[in-house]
């Protein structure tokens, strides 16, 4: 038997279609994407949410400064964006220069417009099982295992990575679902254990094939978030071996990773919509 393939690049294009009929029906939907510095990586991410934003119809603001900016300036760049009517969504690349504290830059986006859903209100919302705006990367999971019909509720659920943007919004999202969720990290003891016992097994650590084939239950749905870039090319946390035991499972890349922008840009609209009252609430 060999895994159903989750093919995120073909469900990222339908929901980056659904967000584009969703945007001519709004008339104008806004994003800022903020980049502090000019580290490549950093660069790259920006170029593709602009790309990915402007190819829906999403006004994208492209908004660059300097690696040396001072913390209150982009205080005050972000408090300016967060009065601009215009702005429906706020997205701060990370990491930021040292001189910035992340979860000060975080705490003045205005939960409303925080597309990336990394907002301590938003993730109190989600803890709470009322999401506001979600985190896109286990938002497009949801998604994932939505469009291929993986029954969830009741299924024990193992999420390895505790992350505040993919493993601890991914537990919730499922425990919110109804599964039956373990958190694993770095200091869980005899993780196969776990894995073992998993209908849905998320690995989220980012080290180059830590879940072996061997640790995947035959019949599970895998998903595979990890991104790990090596000579040879990007590959997951989870072996490819897996794809012989598992029901379905995401490649990488072509997996989570084309889910996760799309799912920021479903998000915008999100927030638009509210913006305007047009929903009290989304996930
Ligand atoms: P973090 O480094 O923030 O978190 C990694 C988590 O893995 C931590 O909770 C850590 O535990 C845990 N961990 C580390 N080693 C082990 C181990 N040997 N066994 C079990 N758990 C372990 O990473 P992120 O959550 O930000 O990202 C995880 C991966 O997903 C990365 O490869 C990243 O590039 C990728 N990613 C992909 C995205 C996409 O769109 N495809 C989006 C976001 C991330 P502890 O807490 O104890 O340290």
């Amino acid at each position: 038997m060999s895994a159903t393939i989750i093919d995120g690049k073909a469900l990222a294009a339908k929901v980056r279609e659904e967000v584009a009929a969703e945007v001519a029906e709004l008339g104008h939907v806004g994003l800022a994407t903020v980049l502090v510095g000019d580290d490549p990586a950093s660069d790259v991410y920006i170029r593709g949410k602009q790309k990915a934003a402007q190819a829906v119809g999403i006004d994208a603001r492209d908004v660059r400064l300097p690696a040396d900016t001072p913390e209150d300036e982009l205080l005050a760049l972000l408090a300016g964006l967060n009065a601009d009517d215009a702005v429906d969504g706020i997205l701060v690349q990370l990491p930021l220069p040292s001189q910035i504290t992340e979860a000060k830059a975080i705490e003045t986006i205005d939960p409303g417009k925080d597309v990336d859903g990394f907002h301590p209100l938003n993730a109190g919302l989600l803890y709470l099982g009322r999401p506001a705006l979600v985190p896109g990367t286990p938002l497009g999971i949801m998604r994932m295992l939505e469009e291929y019909e993986v029954e969830i509720a009741g299924a024990r659920a193992v999420v390895v990575g505790r992350s505040n943007i993919v493993g601890k919004p991914m537990a919730h999202l499922l425990l919110q679902a109804h599964a039956t969720v373990t958190i694993c990290h770095s200091r869980t003891e005899d993780l196969e254990r776990h894995t073992l016992d998993a209908d849905i097994l998320v690995a989220a650590v980012g080290r180059l094939h830590v879940i072996g084939a061997e640790m995947v239950k035959a019949g599970a749905t895998v998903i595979d978030v990890g991104m790990n870039r090596t000579d040879d090319g990007l590959f997951g946390d989870v072996d490819p071996g897996a794809m012989e035991r598992a029901a379905y499972m995401t490649p990488v890349p072509g997996g989570v990773g084309p889910m996760t922008i799309a799912m920021v840009l479903k998000n915008t609209v999100t927030a638009a919509r509210t913006r305007r009252g047009l929903v009290s609430s989304a996930s």
